[in-house]
């Protein structure tokens, strides 16, 4: 019997490409793979990728070529395409851990030389300088309040602090503010980022998609050559845009702008998460995959024998299932047969976070400020209420008057405390590991409430199975009055 051989292909001595090859030879080939490699060139690669990933489809191959690349200097609007491929990795400057100087801001291609450029210009500098103004009122508040730790330092309490505080002033932060992140990506996920980024609405997107084109054809040449625009994007965006009733978004803009709750915004806001579809027989499917996993019946079987179960065998086979299940562990994958789809509304900053959960399928509204914005309760307690409110306002004004320019462009003057529309649907495995993760006391206030707020709307429809989540004792009422002002 051979041996068993497990070693590394290493980045140091062979190029992304190459590696790929002598993965993807191991198909047809004999050989080991320190073999195929050894009789590789970046030329043999490269002819390889041609024929084989290019030519006949193949696109799988590539995947074993991966890069990792630095994005310096983007608008986390921008960042929001970046990140929106789910088979990547990213991390993000933290707007919980970092502060933002008053000029880091993004100001959109699209203005050009328009009159406009300057007043959103003025209008990012007073919601920086409000943001940086909020900063020492909110800490001072919060100093007051907590007790320092024996033989603490200034800069050791600021350091343990300086999340609580900055947790409420990023709320101030327009979606043009630049942030670093950095992704590691396979080359069939970056050729469809670059695809994607090319086609974008935003120029700024479409420029970035320009140099991670250019950066990444320095290491995979093949795999990236062709990816282009692609018509398909570009004109079904342009078409469906136009499709949208004009009609809805200017009662919604009249009734919107610029007021802390808009009448559009109240009525809506009323329920932020709305459970709009969900799978009926959900608990029965998992139960009955779970059986027939480890069983030789078939599906119909199994769940002709989970319907048969009284109330406690249901209950009792739930607890079989979940009841060991420790804090960081993962249920099993036959969480995955109950899907539920929710229509939510959160602060763009909670956004933010929520669209790094991969595994869900997300459709986010556009950024504006029709839906109102939410006022954290340090702000006001700090006496910085007014102020706030009025840098919320003056971009409002500025989001309407960009709005006629172009909606788009918009965006990027609206601030992370203003609401955000967005359709999502996961499964009960993903539901596990948001709630949890979202839910844990060390979250940020606004997400932890849609979390809490989740994990009811799901106890309610499927209590056996959801009532194993380990979540903190609080709710999201608690949250909502502990941390913003009604
Ligand atoms: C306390 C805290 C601090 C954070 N600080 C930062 C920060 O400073 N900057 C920042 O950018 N982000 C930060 N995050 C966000 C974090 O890095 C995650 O991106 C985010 O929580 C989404 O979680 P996820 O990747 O586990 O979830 P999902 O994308 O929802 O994935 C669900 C699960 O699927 C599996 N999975 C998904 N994709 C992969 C993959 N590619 N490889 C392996 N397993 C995968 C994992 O088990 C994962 O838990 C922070 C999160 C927390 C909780």
């Amino acid at each position: 019997m051979p041996d068993r051989q497990i070693y590394l292909l290493s980045p140091r001595e062979l190029s992304p490409e190459t590696i790929a090859v002598a993965f993807a030879k191991t198909s047809r080939s004999p050989e080991s793979f320190r073999e195929i490699a050894a009789g590789l060139t970046e030329e043999k690669s490269a002819q390889f990728h041609e024929k084989w990933v290019v030519g006949y489809g193949h696109a799988s191959v590539a995947e074993h070529a991966v890069l990792h690349i630095a994005f310096e200097n983007v608008s986390r609007l921008a960042i929001e395409s970046i990140e929106s491929n789910r088979l990547a990795s990213y991390t993000e400057k933290s707007t919980r851990y970092q502060k933002w100087g008053t000029d880091n801001f993004f100001v959109p291609t699209e203005l050009g030389n328009h009159p406009l450029r300057d007043e959103f210009i003025e209008t990012c500098r007073l919601l920086f300088r409000t943001y940086n103004d909020s900063l020492n009122p909110v800490r001072t508040l919060i100093l007051k309040r907590v007790q320092r730790r024996e033989n603490e330092s200034d800069e050791a309490m600021d350091r343990r602090l300086r999340s609580q505080y900055v947790d409420v002033c990023r709320f101030l932060l327009p979606a043009a503010s630049l942030a670093n992140v950095g992704m590691t990506a396979n080359a069939r996920v970056l050729e469809n980022v670059i695809r994607k980024m090319l086609s974008h609405e935003l120029a700024e997107v479409r420029e970035i998609g320009e140099q991670v084109k250019a950066v990444a054809k320095s290491e995979i040449p093949t795999l990236v050559k062709y990816a282009d625009v692609v018509p398909y994007l570009v004109e079904t965006n342009k078409e469906l845009d136009g499709y949208v009733n004009r009609k809805t978004k200017n009662e919604n803009r009249e009734s919107g702008i610029g007021n802390r709750k808009s009448e559009i915004g109240n009525r809506k806001l009323n329920d932020f998460c709305v459970l709009v579809d969900y799978d009926k027989d959900g608990e029965t499917k998992v139960l009955a995959a779970t059986l027939y996993r480890f069983g030789e019946m078939t599906y119909a079987d199994a769940l002709n024998h989970v319907k048969s179960l009284n109330e406690s065998q249901r209950v009792q086979l739930a607890d079989t299932l979940l009841g060991r299940l420790e804090e960081h562990d993962i249920p099993l994958r036959e969480l995955e047969y109950a899907t539920y789809a929710f229509d939510l509304v959160m602060d763009q900053g909670a956004y933010a976070e929520f669209k790094r959960h991969r595994m869900m399928t997300q459709t986010p509204q556009m950024l504006t400020t029709r839906l109102g914005y939410a006022v954290p309760r340090l702000i006001t307690e700090a006496g910085f209420g007014s102020e706030y409110e009025a840098a919320m306002k003056a971009a409002a004004e500025m989001c309407e008057k960009l709005d006629e320019f172009d909606p788009r462009v918009a965006q990027y003057v609206v601030p992370n405390g203003y609401y955000r529309r967005v359709l999502a649907q996961f499964n009960l495995r993903e539901a596990y590991h948001f709630c949890q993760l979202r839910g844990a006391s060390n979250a940020h206030f606004s997400i932890r409430k849609i979390a809490h707020r989740i994990h009811d709307e799901l106890a309610r429809v499927h209590p056996a199975l959801t009532k194993f989540m380990h979540l903190p004792d609080e709710t999201w009422q608690e949250v909502e009055e502990k941390y913003f002002v009604d």
